[in-house]
C-alpha cells in the first residue's frame, strides 16, 4: 500500500460517507470498506454509511500505532489513557456498530474519559 493515511486529513467535527472519507484520505473506497469490516465504527447501519471524522482519526491512529492493545473481557479501550480500562461501575451502553459487531461505550474508571470497544 502507499503512504499512511493522515488522521489530520479528516475533520473531527464532520461525518463522512465512504466515498468522501476515501477522497479526504487519498484512499480507495474499498480500503475504507475494509476498515469498516475491520472495526471502524459507522454511525448507522443503513445507507449511506456515515463515519464520524473523530472515529476515523482514532481508527487511523490506532492502526498506525500498530498497537493491538489486548483488552481483558471486562475492559474497554480508553481514548485518553490509550489503554484498556475498566468501565466505571462496570456499566456500558451497547449500540450496534455494523452488521457484525456491536459497540460498547462506557466511562473510564481511571480518568473518567470516554472508553469504548468494538
Ligand atoms: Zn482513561
Amino acid at each position: 500500500m502507499g503512504k499512511r493515511a493522515n488522521p489530520m486529513a479528516v475533520k473531527a467535527s464532520l461525518t463522512y460517507e465512504v466515498g468522501e472519507a476515501a477522497a479526504a484520505l487519498g484512499k480507495s473506497e474499498a480500503t475504507i470498506r475494509n476498515w469498516i469490516k475491520d472495526g471502524l465504527p459507522v454511525m448507522a447501519s443503513k445507507k449511506p454509511l456515515l463515519i464520524s471524522g473523530q472515529d476515523l482519526r482514532d481508527y487511523i491512529r490506532a492502526k498506525s500505532n500498530g498497537a493491538k492493545t489486548s483488552l481483558g473481557p471486562d475492559q474497554l479501550y480508553c481514548l485518553s489513557c490509550q489503554e484498556g480500562c475498566k468501565p466505571l461501575g462496570m456499566s456500558v451502553e451497547i449500540t450496534p456498530n455494523n452488521d457484525k459487531t456491536d459497540r460498547l461505550k462506557g466511562v473510564c474508571e481511571t480518568c473518567g474519559g470516554f472508553a469504548s470497544r468494538i
